[in-house]
């Protein structure tokens, strides 16, 4: 997380000259779309932004959204300019192409020649939108069905410092300029192979994962789960103490939400060691800057309301001789004075998947809690097959 959301002119400019233009194109094998920074950067450097916003167009459909939230796990990883002093801060680069591109019009849809083929694609996060893209490039009548009345699906729970709702709502106005494609919004679809017998020649299904973990322990009807939290972070706007259990990168984000809002205290509860939290170093930079404070190898056991007051019954665990990780006895203890109580831990898919020839599964939905970047990919995949599928 950056506290600017974007590079200025001197700092764009300087990530640019610090390139290396590395022909083998680490960068670009390393990035789940086969986005290539090194032929971007080169673009932009000539002075030709929008061809630079074009190349990352046609590989991304969600380019500024990624620019703006990719983890530097991707092609900053593989980037060769670390061997000198630091990788280029290439999503930061690319969310300055395409900001440019976005105020300046320089984009529109790409659609091939209509092939007669009718496909449907379920759900509109960025699984859904990959697909859409890859999908009137080659040709194809898409018609869109989203269960909720917005676009963006996970996105929209990703703080609004980090991602504003107007750059999702850009990238898929730009799709939507297609005449061959028809959205229905606040339409869920669950009976995939009536859509084939009602005359769509594929399904493209992208539903992410809308099943919200929790514990099953006692009173945790007393806690907020964290799509609700993040959904609509106002609500819960408090100057007391909030308790966030989990410890990964949903957690970092209601952490940081809470303390925004004005939380006296912020305490992450990790069932595990610091060690073992999965978050990056900007994450990890990002509780440190925000006062969060974390008790770790610690489990909430039982929810209690007490007037407008929680307590969080908490126990300490341990790693067992085998590795497992198990209550220590007799260490509970009375949490007392948390105005929330967060559940960050995750998501699970909400339904079989049951594959078929013309009916195929993309994003969260299969791949588990990733990135944007790969659900784009994992779209952009299901689309490139059912196209071989149907047209070869
Ligand atoms: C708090 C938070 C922070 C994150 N931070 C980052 C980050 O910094 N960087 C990053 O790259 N990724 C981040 N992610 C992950 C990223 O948002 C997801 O990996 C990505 O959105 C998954 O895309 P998807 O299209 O597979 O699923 P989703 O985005 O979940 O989209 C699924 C869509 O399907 C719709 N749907 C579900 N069922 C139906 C149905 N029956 N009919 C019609 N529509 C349906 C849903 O309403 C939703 O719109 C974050 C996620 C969260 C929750
Ligand atoms: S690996 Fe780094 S330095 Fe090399 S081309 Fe890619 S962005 Fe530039």
């Amino acid at each position: 997380m950056k506290n600017n959301m974007y590079l200025s002119k001197p700092q764009f400019d300087a990530e640019l000259n610090k390139c290396l233009q590395c022909q083998t194109k680490p960068c670009m094998k390393a990035c789940p779309v086969s986005c290539s920074p090194k032929d971007f950067i080169g673009a932009a450097k000539s002075n030709q932004p929008e061809t630079a916003a074009a190349l990352i167009d046609a590989q991304n459909v969600l380019g500024e959204v990624c620019g703006l939230i990719c983890p530097d796990t991707f092609c900053m990883k593989a980037c060769v300019r670390q061997n000198i002093d630091r990788s280029i801060e290439i999503p930061a680069v690319q969310a300055y192409i395409m900001r440019h591109a976005r105020e300046n019009n320089l984009l529109s849809v790409t659609e091939g020649v209509s092939n007669g083929k009718k496909i449907a694609v379920i759900g509109l996060g960025p699984a859904g939108m990959g697909a859409i893209a890859e999908l009137l490039k080659r040709g194809f009548y898409v018609e869109a069905f989203e269960k909720e009345n917005i676009v963006g699906g996970a996105l929209n729970l990703i703080p609004q410092m980090r991602l504003p709702r107007e750059i999702i709502n850009y990238e898929w106005q730009k799709l939507q300029q297609s005449s061959l494609l028809k959205a229905h919004l606040g339409a869920a679809v669950t009976d995939y192979q009536s859509l084939i017998s009602d005359g769509f020649d594929g399904v493209i299904v992208c539903n992410g994962e809308q099943k919200c973990r929790t514990m099953g322990i006692e009173g945790e009807e007393n806690a907020v789960l964290y799509t609700d939290y993040l959904r609509a972070p106002e609500k819960y706007k408090t100057t007391g103490n909030v308790a966030i259990v989990g410890g990964g990168a949903v957690a970092v984000d209601c952490a940081v939400t809470a303390r925004l809002g004005g939380a006296k205290n912020v305490e992450m509860f990790v069932r595990r060691k610091i060690g073992n939290m999965r978050i990056t170093s900007q994450e990890r930079q990002t509780l440190l800057d925000n006062d969060i404070d974390i008790t770790t190898m610690t489990r909430i056991v039982k929810i209690v309301r007490q007037d407008d007051l929680l307590t969080a019954y908490t126990v300490k665990t341990q790693f067992n001789d085998e590795g497992k990780l198990v209550d220590v006895a007799d260490t509970m203890i009375a949490r007392r004075g948390f105005v929330h109580i967060v559940y960050a831990l995750g998501s699970s898919r909400a339904e079989d998947l049951i594959e078929s020839e013309k009916i195929i599964y993309a994003g969260d939905l299969v791949n588990g809690g990733s990135t944007a970047v790969q659900a784009v990919a994992s779209g952009r995949d299901a689309a490139q097959k059912i196209s071989q599928l149907l047209i070869g």
